[in-house]
């Protein structure tokens, strides 16, 4: 090694030590007689310092040739601060330097390499390698390397084996869209990258491997969010001879083991909760059940006073805002416009205050009494001081509305602190969703799910009413990872193929070597998936994935360090027998 030890690790027990350091040049003072240099490497910072008169004036010039991100290499002796910097490990010592060389000088970097960056977004994209260098992306990607080390411990140790499966294969039908490769023996033919190693995984079982897991690249051509990318990791999984409590123990287990290792938190049993259920109460199958303020519906209260929004709506429903009666107008009219706008959709917001003194004040007292409003109060279980906000109209959309309230609320009642941590498993989800613009049903997870036993005479006469052995693991209202118990029998993966639509030849010509393989001895068997980079940046405390990802693309899916997706040549073009639209002018 180019040195004795790191820029993290010496302390008062090391003085008068000669230590041989690396790094690169944070920071330079330059006090006269006396230079002081902050010298930063992945492990932390040490102070250099040289001193006119002391120091040889040779080495005195170099360093007044440094700049900062210089890449140097010092030798000296380890000597005690005279003032100490209890912040830093190494703060109560610093090297005097015998002798310094430059390994390699910088350009001045397009911004400061500190916590706190003048960098905006674009530029820190594109110089993503000095980005980084900074300690808040430096933990990010340690937080992740701890995490994937864990997640790998603790299901060895539970006999899970990684496999690896193809990247270059056929498309998976999990509902986006395929980037795809050209294959250049093949002219004409395409790779598909996975979307997930769904078929793989099952194959495995088909193989008797019993208990598979992966941490996997997947990909997904889909417009892009703050909490997409295109190419993204997962803890994939698969187990055989399990049902769906199996699989839920094993990965609530994970998980559990994970907030211990990881973050010290001992997190309670996870609740289960119905789809139905979710969507009734939180009008969302992802609740952050964080706080409270569950739905409360009002129908049988509400409608038919003479209040015509109430009467001609399917659902009146509402939730009881804590402690929020004193609400001015203006906080009121915020609320209003927040529900009203387009991506929420609500025609109005209708509001009554529980006050202090037991008297309901509200924006529809023309149509409810007091005592009537003391009913939805109580049907609501608020209390005085607190604020009921409630919506009206189709019953989905209104619940939808609702949920965005809810959580909005909850954000400006502080209720959603990111370092508390409320896991649950959202199960019973339909098998099927009905699309309108295709007019056919859809799967929900997708086609390999198996329907639960006691439904299946349903897939006939009422599909959207079938419900799916799937579950979805939600935290603070993020969907972290779902799966399935799948199908293992062919002649029910073929009824679900009919149901979603395929013609036989169809199902045959995608599908045949799953279904084929489940004629040779399949096991019942089911999986679960994992988003590891959501996982990863819930328990580093942001929204945001791409903090967590050390090259990330950015919103319109691009990579701007290295500029892709780019142009290829024409030779590369002809080689894969492929013609680019011409412009049309
Ligand atoms: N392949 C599924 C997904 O990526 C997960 C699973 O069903 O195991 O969402």
């Amino acid at each position: 090694m180019l040195r004795t030890h790191t820029c993290g690790e010496l302390n008062i027990n090391n003085v008068h030590q000669n230590v041989t350091l690396t790094g690169w040049v944070q920071k330079i003072r330059d006090k006269g007689g006396l230079i002081w240099i902050d010298l930063r490497d992945r492990y932390g910072i040490t102070q250099l310092v040289m001193e006119e008169g002391v120091t040889l004036p040779e080495v005195i010039t170099v360093s007044k040739t440094l700049g900062r991100e210089f890449v140097i290499r010092v030798e000296g002796e380890v000597i005690e601060r005279i003032s100490k910097n209890p912040k830093l490990p190494t703060g109560d010592i610093e090297i005097r330097v015998a002798e310094i060389e430059v390994l390699n000088p910088s350009k001045t970097p397009p911004f400061t390499i500190e916590d706190q960056t003048d960098g905006g977004e674009e530029l820190r994209m594109k110089y993503r390698y000095l980005d980084l260098r900074r300690n808040p992306v430096k933990s990010n990607l340690l937080l992740r390397h701890r995490m994937a080390m864990e997640t790998r411990k603790y299901l060895d140790s539970i006999r899970f084996v990684e496999i690896e499966t193809p990247v270059l294969i056929k498309s998976t039908p999990e509902g986006a869209r395929d980037f795809v490769v050209p294959s250049r023996m093949n002219k004409g033919r395409f790779y598909a990258l996975p979307q997930s190693p769904q078929t793989f995984k099952q194959l495995l079982m088909v193989a008797g491997y019993d208990r598979y897991y992966q941490i996997v690249k997947c990909f997904r051509d889909e417009d892009l969010r703050a909490d997409r990318q295109p190419e993204f990791t997962q803890i994939d999984c698969e187990m055989s001879f399990v049902e769906q409590e199996d699989i839920l123990n094993a990965f609530e287990g994970l998980t559990k083991y994970l907030f211990k290792e990881v973050k010290n938190i001992e997190v309670n049993d996870f609740p289960r909760m119905s789809y139905d259920d979710a969507m009734r109460f939180y009008g969302s199958d992802k609740p952050d059940i964080r706080f409270g303020m569950r739905f409360v519906e009002l129908n049988d209260v509400a409608k038919n006073k003479g209040f015509v929004v109430f009467d001609s709506a399917e659902l009146v429903v509402g939730i009881a805002a804590p402690g929020c009666a004193g609400y001015t107008r203006k906080q009121l009219d915020k609320l209003t416009e927040f529900v009203k706008k387009p991506q929420i959709g609500a025609k109005g917001l209708v509001y009554v205050k529980y006050n202090e003194d037991g008297t309901f004040k509200s924006s529809v007292d023309k149509f409810f009494d007091q005592e009537s409003l003391k009913n939805w109060a109580e049907k609501s279980g608020a209390a005085p001081g607190d604020l009921l906000l409630v919506l009206a109209g189709e019953a989905t959309p209104t619940r939808k509305a609702l949920n965005e309230l809810r959580l909005e609320m909850g954000n400006r009642l502080g209720l959603r602190n990111p370092d508390v941590f409320a896991p649950l498993w959202v199960v019973d989800f339909p098998l099927l969703e009905w699309d309108d613009e295709t007019q056919r049903y859809h799967a929900m997870h997708h086609p390999f799910t198996s329907p639960k036993p006691e439904d299946i005479p349903l897939l006939d006469e009422n599909p959207g009413k079938v419900r799916a052995n799937a579950y979805d693991l939600v935290i603070n209202g993020v969907e972290i990872g779902g799966g399935s118990i799948r199908i293992h029998n062919k002649a029910l993966q073929q009824k679900m193929f009919s149901v979603l639509g395929f013609s036989e030849d169809e199902a045959q010509a995608q599908f045949g070597f799953l279904m084929n393989a489940f004629e040779y001895g399949a096991p019942p068997h089911g999986g679960i998936a994992l988003g590891f980079d959501r996982l990863v940046s819930l328990f580093g405390g942001s929204d945001s994935i791409r903090d967590f990802i050390a090259f990330p693309k950015n919103n319109a899916g691009r990579d701007v360090m290295i500029d892709s997706p780019s142009e290829i040549a024409p030779e590369q073009l002809d080689e894969l027998g492929l013609k680019l639209a011409e412009d049309k002018e």
